[in-house]
């Protein structure tokens, strides 16, 4: 049979006798969709597991409690053998061909007439998928693919779209208009209500657009999703992130981004880079804004991704107020900051009990911002920090932390591209900084983490290569 060409279809069950044959954990599996699904559910096994026992008890299967026999089937439309026994299997999908009732055998393709799919459930959507058999675990990972694709609010949206179903089509008769309107609706500011689960509001607005007093259906209108793309290992996007890049038309992207993350994208969006590096050709942050505008207006779904995370020193402040003063909707999915993704990947606790109580995330990639730093506040014990910066800084930070009163023997961990194949991460004392990023040729992208944690990357780093630099100096005693 798996050879064969199946025919996918979507039955209604609700309140119709379906029979299941076998009272173990798999049976008891089988049957959670079904009872969802409404169906009558008779369960015939001479014993029950836990978990049909409960539902017995409960009223919501018929238990027989008598070995299968063919008379059972009578009056099913469709059976589920799931015994573990080849011989009880064979007998109940002999007897189900007998009588035309579709029949599935639990793991046995060939004697089964349907397969029961891997579901992707956004009820009333439902994903459905087969490989007819032949290879059910690629059907469960396409399953999981989707899964994380799929918005959880999407079922909600689909409910609400049904609801003023009648309405939508006595407002929109014309097909073309509403096919328009409905889009309009799937992927507009109505959705986007639904997905930040303000339901009632959404429904406002939809009916606000279904009165017969307002024009035309409203223009798609634009937005713009500020998405944090984390350090660069795709693993760290979150779900939400990746289903704005499956969504997006446009994505604007700093130049830190990986193109692990870019891979991930909805293939037919326009990319523009607006990468930043410091001293060269770069777009301006004027720049920026006035693409995010020119987009968003012309009706594009527009993603902003941008390393880590757009308010950890990403300018996303600014983006977000540029949109708000020019009335364009927007949303901000975190991301994964430097900061902690380097920690993570060195083998370093930003707090620790009893080493540090509070972890200060600081940059320093200017002199201006060198000098506007609150350095009594910075050298205090007992606190890490978390220094986003050019290596350029090194100098100065050091004299200020120094002068300033934090311990010449301080523990740092430079981390330079933290979390990516090529990490590396150098260790020393705060009175050797520059000249142990010096001799290592510590290059940007790099953070700094300073404070008695840093001494334990020596002891606890897990990822890429061991650290570098003055590694016996930087032990945990001398840091306690
Ligand atoms: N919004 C970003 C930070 C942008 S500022 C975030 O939340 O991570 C850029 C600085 O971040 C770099 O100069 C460097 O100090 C740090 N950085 C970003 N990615 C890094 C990485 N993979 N490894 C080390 N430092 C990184």
């Amino acid at each position: 049979m798996p050879a064969a060409r199946i025919y996918p279809l979507f039955v209604e069950l609700s309140n119709r006798p379906v029979l299941l044959v076998g009272g173990g954990t798999v049976a008891a599996r089988k049957a959670t969709p079904l009872l969802r699904a409404g169906a009558r559910l008779t369960v015939v096994a001479p014993e029950l597991g836990k978990a049909l026992q409960a539902a017995a008890a409960a009223g919501e299967i018929r238990w027989v409690a008598a070995p299968f026999e063919a008379a059972h089937l009578d009056g099913a439309w469709l059976a589920i053998a799931a015994t573990g026994e080849a011989a009880v299997n064979q007998a109940v999908a002999s007897a189900a061909a007998d009588r035309r009732i579709f029949i599935n055998v639990v793991d046995d393709a060939g004697l089964s007439s349907f397969q029961v799919p891997a579901v992707v459930d956004r009820t009333p959507l439902t994903v459905a998928i087969s490989s007819g058999g032949a290879a059910p675990v690629l059907a469960r990972l396409l399953r999981e693919r989707i899964e994380r694709l799929l918005d959880p609010s999407l079922g909600t949206l689909a409910a609400l779209a049904a609801r003023h179903r009648a309405r939508i089509r006595a407002r929109w008769t014309n097909l073309a208009a509403r096919r328009r309107f409905l889009l309009a609706l799937f992927e507009g500011p109505v959705a986007a209500l639904v997905r930040r689960g303000r339901v009632d509001e959404a429904e406002r607005t939809l009916a606000a657009w279904l009165d017969p007093s307002q024009g035309a259906p409203p223009a798609p209108t634009g937005s713009v999703v500020l998405v944090g793309a984390g350090p660069g290992d795709p693993g760290l996007l979150t779900l939400r992130g990746m289903r704005a890049l499956n969504e997006a038309d446009v994505i604007l992207h700093d130049r830190l981004v990986s193109r692990d993350v870019l891979d991930l994208a909805r293939r037919d969006a326009e990319f523009v880079e607006v990468g930043k590096e410091a001293g060269t050709h770069h777009t301006t942050q004027a720049q920026i804004h006035a693409l995010l505008l020119e987009h968003a207006r012309a009706g594009r779904r527009v993603v902003r991704l941008k390393g880590g995370d757009p308010f950890v020193f990403g300018r996303g402040g600014e983006e977000l107020e540029f949109l708000r003063a020019h009335g364009i909707a927007y949303e901000v999915v975190p991301g994964v900051t430097a900061a902690l993704a380097c920690a993570a990947h060195a083998g370093i606790p930003l707090t620790h009990r009893g080493h540090a109580q509070s972890v200060r995330f600081v940059t320093a990639h200017c002199r201006e911002s060198l000098d506007t730093l609150d350095w009594r506040a910075l050298a205090a014990e007992r606190q890490t920090l978390a220094v986003y910066m050019g290596v350029a800084g090194l100098e100065r930070l050091r004299a200020q932390l120094l002068a300033h009163g934090r311990a010449p023997s301080t523990p740092f961990a430079l981390v330079e591209n933290g979390s990516r194949a090529q990490q590396r991460v150098v260790c020393g004392r705060l009175d050797r900084l520059p000249e142990l990023a010096h001799r290592h040729a510590v290059r940007s992208p790099a953070l700094l983490i300073l404070g008695e944690v840093a001494a334990l990357a020596t002891q606890l780093h897990w990822f890429g290569a061991a650290p570098l630099g003055d590694v016996d100096e930087t032990t945990w005693a001398r840091a306690a």
